[in-house]
């Protein structure tokens, strides 16, 4: 049996429950995991809401880490007694353990403790995408970043810096801004005290940048938009405000002949190949010493309502993990 954090409802964190489940065997190409964290995102939230919709009752969380405990028929990459961690379909993470298929549930490196892998997989893996299978960018550019002080936004600062990319962060109060800065933000801007597309001018002379990466959605969009160079490239890859409304394909024509991605990472990660190989890209910049994961709360899986709560209402910085 296995503690496990259900929803039974679409709705608002009291939704969520604490339930004993079976655990079982795993089957051909399926793994059993124990964790010792569960990582806590911002898609989670979108889940428990029901703009992401699924079929209920389910467990919720994309991301964990733990150790193996048995491995079905076919699997190769992983065997009884690894650490390992995961970004990965189907929602179920927020448990002490659970069966699942294996494919994305990657070894982790001795230099990688099992916390910063539950911290980690995901928000890296997508900081990964967007800065190396999305649109070429390369030294010199200057990208646009909103929510800079955040989970994604922490490591992106980081891996910027790491391969000299300018980044702009964005961030809801001033000392979230510090700390994009002490992360390798070249600047950041309050965006609800400063107009950030005036200061994006500012900073860039007029020009705008070259790429924006925008997750903060209905509040920011159109202010991204704005904030880019002719030929520039939007990644909308979020809705933490709110889902971006409908819009005027001709909005790209007289913005500026602007391109536009509306990706997400379970596209990226979905051949066992290539997602293993975007972990190993992740470990590398963590095991460098490039991105350093900061897990700034911690909270008792019991607690995954509280947890929500902080996330909503932007009281997190970093990471966070729940522990099972
Ligand atoms: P964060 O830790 O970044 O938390 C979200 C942050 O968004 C808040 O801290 C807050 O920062 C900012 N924000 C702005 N407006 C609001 C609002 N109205 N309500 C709540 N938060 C707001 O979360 P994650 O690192 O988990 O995820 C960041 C974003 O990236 C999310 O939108 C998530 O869905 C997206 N994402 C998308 C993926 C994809 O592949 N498409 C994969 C991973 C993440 P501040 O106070 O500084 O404004």
């Amino acid at each position: 049996m296995a503690k496990t954090a259900i929803i039974e409802a679409h709705g608002g964190p009291e939704q969520f429950r604490i339930v004993d489940r079976e655990v079982g065997e795993p089957g051909p190409g399926e793994i059993r995991i124990r964790h010792e964290a569960c990582g806590l995102n911002y898609i989670d939230v979108y889940q428990r809401t029901g703009l992401y919709k699924m079929d209920l009752p389910h467990a919720l969380g994309m991301e964990a880490a733990g150790v193996v405990e048995a491995v079905g028929e076919g699997v190769t990459h992983l065997k009884p007694g690894d650490r390992a961690a995961y970004a990965a379909n189907p929602p179920g993470s927020y448990c002490a353990a659970r069966v699942m298929p294996a494919a994305q549930v990657c070894p982790l490196p001795d230099g990688i403790s099992t916390d910063e892998g539950a911290a980690m997989m995901l928000q890296g893996m997508t900081v990964q995408y967007l800065f190396r299978r999305t649109t070429p960018i390369a030294k010199g550019d200057t990208v646009l970043f909103h929510a800079a002080a955040g989970g994604v936004g922490l490591i992106a600062c980081q891996w910027a810096a790491s391969e000299g990319i300018t980044l702009i962060g964005t961030a809801g109060t001033d000392d979230k801004c510090q700390l994009a800065l002490e992360h390798g933000a070249t600047h950041c801007i309050n965006y609800r005290t400063e107009n950030f597309v005036e200061r994006v001018k500012e900073i860039t002379g007029g020009t705008g940048v070259d790429v924006v990466m925008d997750a903060v959605g209905a509040d920011t969009f159109d202010g991204s938009l704005d904030s880019l160079r002719p030929l520039g490239f939007m990644i909308s890859f979020g809705n933490a405000s709110g889902p971006v409304p409908p819009f005027q394909l001709t909005t790209l024509a007289a913005k500026g002949s602007l391109k536009i991605t509306r990706p997400t990472l379970f596209t990226h990660l979905a051949k066992h190949e290539t997602c293993q190989q975007m972990a190993r890209e992740l470990f590398e910049k963590v095991e460098s010493g490039a991105v350093k994961i900061r897990i700034d709360q911690r909270f008792p899986l019991e607690d995954v309502a509280e947890a929500h709560r902080a996330l909503e209402a932007r009281k997190t910085t970093g990471s966070t993990i729940l522990v099972p």
